[in-house]
């Protein structure tokens, strides 16, 4: 509530001379659904006195039984105020993601919905219109204007990560990001996508220049890439044997190849990086396939798109590296036995003989989360 209305009455939403609601200072103050209630009041056409009223029973009538039922009622909504599930434990994994310090800022104030996102500025009466200017067709809140909009399908559309963006509804982005650290859903590539979403929103609106939405996907994904290459994730508790990410020789380029299924959605990804022996990255991929197949065949599908990658841009000696077991050793012994998956190893094979040199080694999840993320 404003503070200069922390002693207004009633009075003062109803405009005396025409005995009606003042609609725009309703909307302006209340929530929604608790200004529609409020407009739905019938005002009596004169002035009258403050006097109580039952409104319980169709006849105004009171009796005990139905003052018992109404607390009751009351009860059980007062509970529904106390904080949603989903808040549970929702800012402990806010403050332990890592990701910049500004990104994480506005998650926490898109969680306690503090962005003056233009609904959010039309409730404290600052603009009058809270359309959201990308698509004019909904409320510009925070879920609306990073996640929801029309406009944004192919921003979220580019990975199967996200596929659940049609299937599965949120009421507040707070609940949106607590189902996505819930379900694992990467959720640092996740701010990464929604903050460049917004900064992409801001700049358009105060004219600066900006990135079209056609590349906001490849933009979001390099921001987080850059992230990940100079903030090495955190050491391990003692005890832990840490894997860590290791660049290749001098002249050498580490090929990281992963894939991921999504067997809900038919579904399944694979993603490769490529770095030089200074570590930087010089190339890197991300492909959506539309079908689920077994954990070895999109590993063995992952290798050999990295392989043809990698020949693709030219490169002469390289280390190709994954978390399988599996693949490096089919492709190291050539021995394909009668692996369902042999034909995707022979596949790998072929583009393998293009190089001259090449090794295959195997690594740690950890030590290929770059690819990793990428596949999902
Ligand atoms: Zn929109």
């Amino acid at each position: 509530m404003l503070e200069f209305m922390e002693e207004a009455t009633v009075e003062c939403l109803i405009n005396a001379e025409t005995r009606s609601w003042n609609v725009e200072m309703i909307d302006g103050i209340f929530i929604p659904q608790e200004a529609e209630l409020i407009k739905k009041i019938p005002l009596s056409r004169c002035e009258a006195d403050d006097s109580l009223f039952w409104p319980w029973s169709p006849n105004g009538q009171y009796s005990c039984k139905l003052g018992y039922r109404f607390l009751r009622e009351e009860e059980d909504f007062n509970r529904l105020e106390e904080p949603p599930d989903y808040e549970k434990g929702l800012w402990k994994a806010v403050w332990a993601l890592e990701i910049p310090n500004k990104v994480k800022h506005l998650l926490w104030r898109a969680c306690k919905n503090s962005i003056p996102t233009k609904w959010n500025l039309a409730r404290r009466k600052t603009i009058t219109d809270p359309s959201c200017d990308r698509c004019a067709g909904g409320c510009e809140d925070f879920l609306h204007a990073v996640w929801k909009c029309a406009d944004l399908d192919g921003v979220w559309g580019e990975l199967e990560l996200w596929g659940f963006r049609a299937r599965v509804s949120f009421q507040c982005f707070g609940e949106l990001m607590a189902w996505i650290i819930k379900n694992n859903r990467t959720p640092e590539l996740f701010a990464m996508f929604f903050w460049s979403i917004w900064t992409q929103r801001n700049q358009l609106r105060t004219q600066q220049p900006y990135c079209p939405l056609s590349q906001l996907s490849q933009l979001a994904k390099d921001r987080f890439y850059e992230f990940k290459a100079s903030h090495p994730a955190a050491l391990p508790r003692r005890g832990q044997q840490q894997t860590t990410w290791s660049p290749p020789a001098q002249n050498a380029f580490k090929i990281n190849y992963d894939g991921a299924l999504f067997p809900d959605t038919n579904r399944s990804g694979i993603g490769v990086v490529i770095h030089n022996g200074d570590g930087q990255v010089i190339a890197s991929l991300a492909q959506p396939l539309n079908q689920t197949f077994k954990a070895v065949e999109i590993e063995a599908l992952a290798a050999s798109r990295a392989l043809e990658l990698a020949a693709d841009i030219g490169l002469n000696e390289v280390i190709l590296e994954g978390d399988s077991m599996v693949v490096p050793q089919a492709l190291k012994s050539k021995d394909l036995g009668l692996a369902a998956y042999g034909l995707l190893i022979r596949d790998a094979l072929s583009f393998a003989g293009i190089f001259s040199e090449v090794s295959y080694s195997h690594t740690k999840r950890e030590g290929n989360n770059v690819a990793h993320g990428l596949a999902n």
